[in-house]
């Protein structure tokens, strides 16, 4: 059976690069009827805030990326972590440690000076004799020889010399239960098959492999998953770049498409850069990921949104579009028929926003740009103008045939082409030169907002 994790540390907002980790996650349990189980790494109290896990919780939600358990919280769980250190100081696979801040960096400095890499000695793992008045931290004894080596389904083969690690601290003087120990022990516990992380934990990797071979655990595999890069190379920001996902929600993006691109970002299924999370579930495989890290191109990412909206229901585009417009100011809807709209509108953007503005001018004309209103509304346009709105004014049926042959007859009566009528037509109806076919938007308007429209 297998059993995934998202575990992020509620320090912030959940970022693009967590939220791929969380689909690989996700993912690789759905695909294998596994589950997925949402872990909240709160220890760093300082850091920690119910703000940042009701945000990550509501991004999570927003992705449609489900959990079958959770949300777990570590910090609901310090009982047992100290239960498993009781258990390690008994079975002596960790000891107390007395050396003081002073001793340790004196110890370093010896050690830099003979050109050594400083690391504890293991002085307290050989002579533990308790201080008095010292509260001592509970150290692992790290195997002193021999490699770590595992398989990692995204880096391949990695092998670490036990000499390159410490006597990893577990407990702190408090008490307390350090990151690395309690991430082996929830692992542990909830029987997790496969870790799916970012590769900035690839270091930690060794150290909790042989934490939970001490605990006598059958390990997990892990996959660790490159980082994402801007499309110049360098690292994300938060200050200069949008990693948050909700600024996605609110520049337009679909969830879905948000998924497709970030799933792209690093793995592949032949040419296709479109398809449905449910298509990718089928696909994917945590060892088809590829180790790269990966370069973000915004350009790209809207034009797979465009496509997602183009392949989107009128109906599931109405539902996300209607709280858009009520913000855009929009009170009746259904003043308009709605969903010819869309339908009229819904591969003209490559997001939401943009899509909202579309539909806008419909209920409400855009206030049109001064060099497009000198450019198009002429007077000679206005002559034109008036007489077209004579010519509809005696239309009897408001079909789009009907508009369609008026509009043909008024050309060739009054000599003129057709950009002549619509160019000021499409400006004077919806304050913009930039609409769908306009005889598709006088059909939709309607014979009386098109009149009062061309009247005002
Ligand atoms: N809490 C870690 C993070 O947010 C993830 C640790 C893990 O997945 O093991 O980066």
């Amino acid at each position: 059976m297998v059993r995934t994790r998202f575990a992020p540390s509620p320090t912030g907002f959940l970022h693009i690069g967590g939220a791929r980790t969380a689909l690989f996650s996700w993912a690789y349990a759905r695909k294998n009827k596994g589950t997925f189980i949402l872990r909240v790494e709160d220890t760093d109290l300082e850091r920690s805030t119910q703000e940042s896990v009701d945000s990550i919780i509501q991004a999570m939600d927003w992705l449609n990326l489900d959990y079958d358990e959770g949300p777990y919280f570590q910090t609901h769980r310090m009982e047992r972590y100290k239960e498993v250190i009781a258990q390690m100081l008994k079975d002596g696979t960790s000891y107390y440690c007395y050396c003081s801040k002073e001793e340790l960096d004196e110890m370093r400095e010896a050690q830099r000076a003979r050109g050594e890499k400083p690391r504890y000695d293991m002085r307290c793992r050989h002579n533990h004799t308790p201080r008095p008045g010292v509260r001592p931290v509970v150290r692992f004894k790290n195997p002193v020889d021999g490699v770590v080596v595992w398989d990692d389904l995204v880096k391949g083969r990695i092998e670490i010399a036990n000499s390159e690690l410490d006597d990893l601290i577990i407990a702190r003087s408090d008490g307390t239960p350090t990151y690395n120990f309690c991430v082996v022990v929830d692992d542990l516990d909830m029987q997790i098959t496969h870790v799916t992380r970012g590769d900035d934990h690839v270091n930690n990797t060794p150290r909790q492999i042989n934490i939970l071979k001490a605990l006598g655990a059958t390990l997990p595999q892990y996959a660790h998953v490159p980082m994402i890069l801007r499309d110049d190379g360098q690292k994300m920001s938060k200050r200069n770049d949008p990693v948050s996902v909700i600024q996605y929600q609110d520049m337009g993006i679909l969830p879905e498409a948000l998924l497709n691109y970030l799933a792209r970002l690093c793995w592949g299924h032949g040419d296709d850069e479109v398809f449905s999370i449910s298509q990718f579930v089928e696909w994917f495989d945590l060892n088809n990921i590829s180790p790269s890290p990966a370069r973000f191109d915004m350009k790209k990412l809207y034009w797979v949104n465009g496509q997602h909206l183009k392949n989107s229901s009128v109906e599931t585009l109405t539902k996300l579009l209607q709280p858009k417009l009520e913000q855009l100011g929009v009170v009746d809807l259904n003043r308009l028929d709605l969903n010819a709209i869309i339908e009229l509108v819904k591969s003209r953007s490559d997001n939401l926003n943009a899509m909202a503005e579309e539909v806008h001018y419909f209920y409400q004309p855009k206030i049109a740009a001064s060099e497009e209103v000198e450019k198009h509304l002429t007077s000679d346009a206005n002559v034109i103008l008036t007489k077209f709105a004579e010519a509809l004014s005696t239309l009897n049926e408001w079909s789009l045939d009907a508009i369609k042959a008026t509009i043909k007859e008024f050309c060739s009566v009054n000599n003129i082409k057709m950009p002549q009528l619509g160019m000021p037509l499409r400006l004077k109806l919806c304050g913009t030169t930039q609409t769908p076919s306009f005889d598709a938007v006088l059909y939709i308007l309607g014979k009386n907002n098109v009149l009062s429209r061309l009247a005002a």
